[in-house]
């Protein structure tokens, strides 16, 4: 019977593999360190009423599907839609604008031809980073840049980009031929290492571990807060049920969680922050149904919103 024990052997190191590379992706027991929520309400404490965000919106830009399980290790309930968006904190003193989505040669590249892409969405987060004083990225990753790294007049963008080290290294392989526009890679690198406050009521801290560039940005209007976490999870399970991305997707897209055990860490306080502070809005970048559940409860707007056309002046 020794087959017998050997073929049992195989079948448990099988089954060992399956788990490591598919099911495994618990967060830990504990972490802190990682955010530090007191200190982003503290930096934006003193700012005037009046000078807030009023509203946050989001441009829906293109769109795929990805199975559960390779969203969120252990989900094997159904397909996921993922979206690639870009957000606008809207202000008095001027926008911010949130992460730069795909164009349309990325969307048919990484969906294989299967995603859909908004044309429109699309030309209004290029025109939005013209106007918005404050131009950033959660991430360096490729479905987060393209607006930036191949923006048409990269000449009207490159004073609001607010970019660190990191991200600024990150775009030149998104950009036309490799190169950067020379205005870009002009641009000089903020540093978010300690929390630090961007504009009235808006706030950006580095968590590297999804990729060295990863920042999150806290926002603060007159009816709630907000936390936009990029992809330290790629669908609000992560979050809600302490699991990260399976391994073998790390294994798959290169640049994906280089520091695991760090976005693991993430997860965890991201998921006490949310138990302590349920009036505390997270929002991750990708998660269609999540972020549309939101628009319908009016905690986010669909679209960006675009100034009021200069009023003409009728000649006498
Ligand atoms: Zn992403």
């Amino acid at each position: 019977m020794k087959w017998l024990a050997g073929i049992a052997i195989v079948l448990a190191a099988l089954a060992a593999l399956f788990w490591y590379a598919v099911l495994d992706g618990s967060a830990p027991a504990q972490s802190e360190g990682e955010f530090d929520l007191a200190a982003y309400r503290s930096l934006v404490a003193n700012d005037a009423p009046e000078t807030l965000p009023t509203s946050v919106h989001v441009e829906f830009v293109g769109k795929s599907t990805a199975p559960s399980f390779a969203t969120e290790a252990g989900a094997f309930d159904r397909e996921r839609t993922m979206s690639y968006n870009s957000f606008q904190i809207v202000a008095p003193g001027g926008d911010t604008i949130i992460d730069g989505a795909v164009d349309r040669a990325t969307l048919t590249e990484m969906s294989e031809g299967k995603g859909s892409f908004d044309e429109t969405a699309y030309n209004d987060v290029l025109a939005a980073m013209t106007r918005a004083p404050n131009v950033m990225i959660t991430h360096e990753h490729l479905d987060h840049v393209m607006a930036i790294a191949r923006h048409p007049e990269p000449a009207s963008i490159a004073a609001n980009l607010d970019l660190t080290r990191a991200q600024l290294d990150g775009l030149p392989e998104h950009a036309p031929n490799g190169q950067l526009a020379p205005e870009i890679a002009a641009a000089s690198p903020a540093d978010y290492t300690t929390p630090t406050r961007i504009a009235p009521g808006v706030v950006a801290h580095a968590a590297p571990g999804h990729s060295p560039g990863t920042i999150v940005i806290y926002a603060k209007t007159a009816a709630r807060e907000y936390l936009f976490i990029g992809d330290i999870a790629w669908v609000m399970g992560s979050v809600d049920h302490l699991r990260g991305r399976p391994r073998f997707i790390t294994w798959m897209i290169s640049g994906v969680d280089p520091d695991r055990v760090s976005v693991l860490r993430q997860l965890r306080e991201l998921h006490d922050m949310r138990a302590q502070n349920p009036e505390l809005v997270l929002l991750p970048a990708h998660d269609d149904a999540y972020l549309r559940g939101l628009i319908s409860e009016g905690v986010l707007a669909e679209g960006f919103t675009t100034p009021a056309p200069a009023l003409e002046t009728t000649p006498q």
